[in-house]
């Protein structure tokens, strides 16, 4: 061996010395469980040496353009009248900025919006109209984000709803013939088969929740996140949840860490989720215990009223600095909550810690 031929040598053990010591920043990605792809494609921009901001808004992409994702982006489900309004915030570490939308309509991907409202205006956050009227000045065509799976799916949570009486204004009139709910969709929907039919009804009788959260480390140690969803199913006009609001749905202190959330976003408001669960980080919790810290203050808000808290689950997801990192939710069960996970290779899901067993 050479004099240069050692001292490469040298350089590659020292380099692969470094990768490997505990502690270390790595290129890492979390997303909630719907996010598997999102951290894949998220953690491919990083290993090319991409900005983490970058990366997690090209994740979450994935899922705004999904029209099969009904709880993001283009074939969310939409609010009571049938349009389909979007959150989204962005949060990039290193230069410590922010940006948000909320209630932004006919346009597929918020997160894109949320991160030119950081970078193009001296503001943090649009909402509805003015949110809309910004995208379209800096180029983002309007498009019909209501898909027929997503009309279906509101037609019959319209039928769903009864006055005292039992009686619907959108099921069989007195003078028609009578012509049950399913038959009727059967026909206004011919391509919809069985499996879609009975999805519709569950999401009408139970509207689900669903968001995406992202959140990235590199070898830098930087750090950025980004929450997009359309919120929460049959909303009224304008309602606004947790994923826009910097704080509850999003928070990244480069310093620390990051945390996002899924679920119930009134709930999370309360307890500025995000944000609580970075400061339980910042006093030396792990993840674990900083996210079910901010569950306990859920439950708290509830007096730890078990039944109350059985009406709705809230999910954070947490990553520190070094790249530890945990999700966890309200309930446990028989089918408890998951969380992707990508630090090389595949995307894994990997089980939400929880704060309660099962519902009672
Ligand atoms: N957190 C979202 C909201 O409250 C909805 C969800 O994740 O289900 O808008």
């Amino acid at each position: 061996m050479n004099r240069r031929q050692w001292m490469m040598g040298s350089l590659l053990g020292a380099a692969a010395r470094a990768a490997a010591a505990p502690g270390a920043p790595k290129n890492i990605v979390i997303a909630s469980a719907n996010g598997t792809r999102a951290c894949a494609r998220a953690r491919e921009i990083l290993d090319a040496g991409g900005d983490t901001l970058d990366a997690v808004i090209a994740g979450v992409n994935i899922n705004e353009e999904d029209p099969e994702d009904s709880s993001v982006g283009y074939g969310g489900l939409p609010n009571e009248e049938g349009v389909v309004e979007l959150d989204a915030s962005v949060m990039h570490g290193p230069t410590r900025r922010a940006g948000a939308v909320a209630a932004l309509r006919n346009i597929k991907t918020p997160s894109k919006v949320a991160r030119l409202v950081m970078e193009q205006t001296d503001h943090l956050m649009l909402v509805g109209e003015g949110a809309l009227r910004f995208a379209k000045a800096i180029g983002f065509q309007e498009e019909n984000l209501l898909t027929e799976k997503s009309r279906l799916a509101w037609l019959v949570w319209k039928k769903s709803l009864k006055d005292g009486r039992g009686h619907s204004n959108w099921g069989e009139g007195l003078a028609s013939p009578a012509k049950k709910p399913a038959a009727w969709l059967r026909e206004q929907f011919p391509k919809a088969d069985e499996a879609l039919l009975a999805w519709a009804w569950e999401v009408a009788v139970r509207p689900p929740s669903g968001t995406i959260n992202c959140l990235a480390l590199n070898t830098k140690g930087e750090m950025s996140g980004v929450t997009s969803t359309s919120g929460l199913a049959w909303k009224i006009p304008g309602r606004v949840g947790d994923s826009p609001i910097l704080g509850a749905g999003l928070w990244v202190d480069q310093d620390v860490g990051a945390a996002g959330s899924t679920g119930r976003g009134e709930e999370n408001i309360r307890v500025a989720g995000a944000h609580t669960i970075v400061e339980n980080l910042r006093q030396g919790m792990g993840p674990r215990e900083a996210c079910l810290d901010a569950l306990k203050r859920v439950a708290r808000n509830f007096s730890n009223d078990q039944s109350k808290l059985a009406q709705f689950d809230l999910s954070f997801y947490a990553l520190r600095k070094d790249g530890a990192y945990a999700g966890a939710s309200l309930w446990g069960g028989p089918r408890p909550r998951r969380f992707a996970v990508n630090d090389g290779g595949e995307s894994r899901l990997e089980p939400c810690v929880t704060l309660f067993d099962q519902r009672p």
